[in-house]
């Protein structure tokens, strides 16, 4: 490489992975966290450089963009990186960040994300526009929330009033229930060698959802599902080239959608019914915390490369190779 890049984050959700990975390809690695956060994240001595912080809107002060510029930095936008500095105050973040910045917008409405799977020809749950169109198992989400917050399961459009004052489609999305078996694929698009990487598979740990089989039946409560953890899994070998076939089509998607498209890191949360059927819920467009459940490598990744390669090495990996390239253009956008 040759001018020295340092690659940064904010103290939280994969960041640990994104350090690990920077320093194994050569990079500075740089964390920016609140004086709490520091504490924890110094006892893995992967940072090379901290950046204290007060709050984490402070990311956004001129000082810190100034900052993390004079030191060549590259930030890897993670899900709580999105979440704690806000979608549409990133958009004049002046720093580079890894990744096409348009795709923020796709994923945050959970309508453009349906109008993105339905183009894309992935099968995804039946929505519905109003509380009296229910007439099956109904999950009511709300938008942007993280980890299930608030969620309920109706019944009809009866049950839908009992838990709900109104429906609000700015806010809520009422979406057929599937059954089955969850699976959360990590895949990396590379731009770079125009290619859909698996990276690996995680289930997320979910409570109540995943608690509630061990109480007795008259103990019953609806289930909540709030991320406490993410647990590996493998797909079986012959339902991965239809889980290929999907990502391909999400990709090919995105670059119609929002030109050049997704880059990099992102997860495709689905379920997969007894039939064998895949229903794609939601797109989570970065680095999913699931992948912290492989950062020494996955099957999959160790298939590959033959070497352990964690998500967030894969990010560094690129972005050497763009740097070596003269292409940072192709995954900076
Ligand atoms: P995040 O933003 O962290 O991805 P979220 O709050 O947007 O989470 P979802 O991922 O949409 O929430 O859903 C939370 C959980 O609810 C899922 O992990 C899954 O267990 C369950 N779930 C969501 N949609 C469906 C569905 N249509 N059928 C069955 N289960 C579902």
């Amino acid at each position: 490489m040759g001018a020295k890049y340092t690659i940064g984050t904010i103290a939280s959700h994969s960041a640990l992975q994104i350090l690990k990975g920077a320093k194994e390809e050569g990079f500075n690695s740089l964390l920016i966290a609140t004086p709490e956060r520091e504490k924890f994240y110094r006892r893995f001595k992967l940072a090379d450089d901290y950046l204290v912080v007060d709050n984490w809107k402070d990311v956004l002060s001129e000082k810190v963009q100034d900052e993390l510029n004079q030191k060549n930095t590259i930030i890897i936008p993670h899900g709580s990186f999105v979440e704690y500095v806000g979608a549409k105050e990133l958009l004049d973040f002046d720093v580079p960040m890894f990744g096409n910045k348009a795709v923020l917008e796709w994923e945050s409405d959970r309508r453009k994300e349906r109008e993105w799977f339905v183009k894309a020809g992935v099968g995804t749950p039946e929505n519905f526009n109003d509380p009296s169109e229910i007439d099956r198992l109904t999950l009511v989400k709300y938008f942007g929330a993280k980890g299930g917050k608030g969620y309920a399961l109706v019944e009809n459009e009866e049950d839908f009033y009992r838990q709900f004052k109104e429906f609000d489609p700015e806010k809520m999305q009422m979406q057929e229930y599937i059954l089955g078996t969850r699976s959360y694929p990590h895949f990396f698009y590379s731009p770079l060698d125009k290619e859909n990487e698996l990276v690996g598979i995680d289930l997320r740990y979910e409570s109540n959802a995943d608690g509630l089989p061990r109480i007795p039946t008259p103990h019953y409560m609806p289930p909540t599902y709030v991320v406490t953890g993410n647990i590996p899994i493998v797909l079986r070998e012959s339902l991965l080239p239809r889980v290929f076939d999907m990502a391909d089509s999400i990709i090919k998607t995105s670059k119609k959608l929002f030109n050049p498209g997704l880059i990099g890191p992102y997860s495709l949360e689905m379920v997969i019914t007894d039939e064998l059927k895949f229903y794609v819920f939601e797109i989570s467009a970065r680095i999913v915390g699931g992948t912290n459940a492989w950062i020494p490598g996955s099957p999959y990744t160790y298939l590959k490369y033959g070497e352990n390669i964690s998500m967030g090495r894969r990010i560094a990996m690129e972005i050497k190779r763009a740097v070596n390239e003269n292409k940072l253009d192709e995954v900076i956008i």
